[in-house]
């Protein structure tokens, strides 16, 4: 067993070298240094990048349940000034995964001392969650092929939710979302002839204001759940008062409850963008980016998760709406048609995630584990 003081410590020190999405390599290295400690009946490695996954396994056969964290950190300067402050200049821990790595290594120090019955026990390290690449090239990786679970499961801390408790829900846990990159292409000219030119101003104002406007018509289209779109950022040419423009790029973040939605929200929204490019005679090009499915949470992981607090007398509560922010967990729970991510509180006056001066909640590094730990021994058993 690992002290709450060194499980404190593992998580500080996590958190003064972060790396960013795709360039975990240092964090693994320190991930598996700590698990040859407890002596895992298999280590993969690499898995769809610098993704680890430990397996500890049950003399008798049973289900195999895979419990995820993630490596990676944020683009973020770090704006505290305590002592384990991040290292690494404009970057840092604020989404907490250095946090949710101290609760799965916390689970592996228990699993050192009690391999499960039956089945087996997979503690997955996944790389890249913040840019939504890390899930998918993990379960696509052929070395997975040995790894799919039947269950699977995780956690989030949660600012906003009291310090502890923990919030669950069956169906979608977190909505579907994605960066659209509209690219629209005419011609540039003197701004003194823009006749001679083909200008995708208008164009782009049409795009913007009819975009605005989609998921309000798609909530009348009774489309399955609730659909966001946000305009992010556009650019229309260049900051030259001497020349017309002769391109526009508009970006928007969509989101929906469901994926259904989210195709539906997709195809309208290149539709209505391509026919307005069309009207006016320009170029046009549709790309995406940070794509998230929703992560879906099965009936019976959700009754897990519950059973799990009810037996350690953890206050949960039934959400009853999804979270709108994204994960990639999603891709997991859709391999192993069972399974459940939820939140954990991390206080109500916790700055929120992403935040410069946000840090992770140590009192949690407990909780989750034994949450995790009576889910594992209420499918594998525990010896
Ligand atoms: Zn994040
Ligand atoms: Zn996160």
């Amino acid at each position: 067993m690992l002290t709450t003081s060194q499980l404190t410590q593992l998580r500080k020190n996590l958190h003064q070298y972060p790396e960013l999405s795709q360039q975990e390599r240092e964090t693994a290295e320190r991930i598996v240094r700590q698990f040859e400690h407890f002596h895992a009946d298999e280590v993969h490695r690499n898995l769809g990048g610098h993704g680890l996954a430990f397996v500890f396994s049950g003399t008798l056969p049973g289900p195999s349940t895979l419990i995820r964290c993630e490596l990676d950190a944020l683009p973020i300067e770090e704006t505290n000034d305590f002592a384990h402050r991040s290292n690494v200049s404009g970057v840092s821990h604020k989404c907490g995964h250095d946090g949710h790595m101290a609760i799965i290594t916390a689970l592996g120090a228990t699993l050192a001392e009690h391999r499960p019955q039956h089945g087996r026990v997979i503690l997955c390290f996944q790389p890249a969650e913040e840019t939504g690449t890390g899930a998918i090239d993990m379960v696509t990786d052929d070395k997975f092929s040995q790894l799919v679970p039947d269950y699977a499961f995780a956690l989030h801390n949660y600012p906003g939710l009291a310090l502890g408790h923990v919030a669950v829900r069956a169906g979608t846990f977190n909505c579907a979302s994605r960066g659209m990159i509209i690219e629209l292409r005419g011609k540039t000219s003197h701004a003194a002839h823009p006749e001679d030119g083909l200008s995708p101003a208008l164009a782009m104002c049409q795009i913007i204001e009819q975009l605005s406007q989609l998921p309000q018509t798609l909530a009348e289209q009774d489309l399955a759940g609730k659909h966001w779109l946000t305009v992010i950022h556009a650019k229309l040419g260049e900051i030259a008062f001497g020349t017309a423009p002769g391109d526009a790029v508009v970006m928007a973040t969509l989101r929906s409850e469901t994926n259904q939605g989210m195709n539906a929200l997709v195809e309208q929204a290149e539709l209505l963008a391509s026919r307005c490019a069309q009207q006016a005679g320009l170029e046009f090009n549709c790309r995406y980016d940070d794509v998230f499915q929703a992560s879906v949470n099965s009936e019976e992981g959700c009754q897990r998760v519950v059973n799990a607090c009810e037996k350690t007398t953890i206050p949960y509560h039934l959400m009853d709406q999804p979270m709108r922010w994204s994960e990639d967990f999603g891709q997991f729970t859709a391999v192993a048609k069972q399974g459940a991510m939820f939140a954990l509180g991390a206080g109500v006056k916790s700055p929120q995630l992403h935040n410069p001066d946000y840090d992770f909640a140590d009192e949690l590094i407990p909780i989750g584990r034994d949450i995790f730990v009576s889910i594992i021994e209420d499918i594998n058993g525990l010896s």
